[in-house]
């Protein structure tokens, strides 16, 4: 069961459109997978949307008839449909590594690159559109880790398949994690995992061997 959520503030800033390109597919992605914040979602796009009408256009307000109002429901009913764009389903499918997953349609037509690798830590370059942001699809083999480290920003991290655990708590696909320079860790998966990431600085390593881990830190950066 999925723990961890974006949230309720960054939900409202995506359903207002605030988030960077990083940051929106990380909820959009999250949102296919947990049926909580997707319905919270759609709450909130259709308090947004009645809210601007009536505050844009007070003076039309009286004039809407039963008609346009019923028109205007129909389309705010339509959003999260025109929101997630049908795509066949071998385009959902990303292979590395020999193991295949299948993406989230929000990721599906950004993840066309090709994977960075370094030991059991693979990595897809994604488009985050904001400054420092970097978005990535981050792949870890089986019995791998990433090693101790914090960061200077935020780090956000969606579970997309398989699993993994850190100090705090073990995580199942869906789970939306935001850690900053406050936490450490050292995530590590017994079975594989992809995640999706998105962090606003390079990391931190607290302990090892630099030249190993600036190798790692490019990729997870
Ligand atoms: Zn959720």
């Amino acid at each position: 069961m999925i723990k961890y959520h974006p949230k309720e503030e960054m939900l409202l800033q995506h359903a207002q459109g605030q988030l960077h390109l990083g940051l929106a597919n990380a909820v959009s992605a999250h949102c296919e997978l947990c049926a909580a914040c997707r319905n919270k979602l759609k709450k909130l796009t259709e308090q947004l949307a009645l809210d601007n009408l009536v505050d844009d256009e007070p003076l039309v307000e009286s004039k809407i008839t039963e008609l346009d109002f019923n028109d205007m429901m129909a389309q705010i009913m339509e959003l999260p449909a025109t929101a997630l764009p049908s795509h066949s389903t071998t385009r959902q499918l990303v292979q590395v590594n020999g193991y295949q997953y299948q993406l989230p349609r929000a990721l599906v037509q950004q993840a066309n690159k090709s994977w960075s690798g370094f030991g059991k830590i693979s990595r897809m370059r994604l488009d985050a559109d904001e400054g420092s942001a970097r978005a990535s699809l981050l792949h870890i083999d089986a019995n791998g880790e990433i090693p101790e480290h914090t960061h200077a920003g935020r780090e956000i991290t969606l579970l997309i398949a398989g699993t993994f655990e850190d100090e705090f708590s073990q995580y199942v696909p869906g789970d939306f994690i935001e850690l900053d320079g406050q936490h450490k860790h050292s995530p590590k998966t017994a079975n594989g995992c992809l995640c999706y990431t998105v962090v606003d600085a390079p990391q931190h390593f607290t302990k090892g061997i630099s030249k190993l881990l600036n190798s790692i830190g490019e990729l997870i950066y």
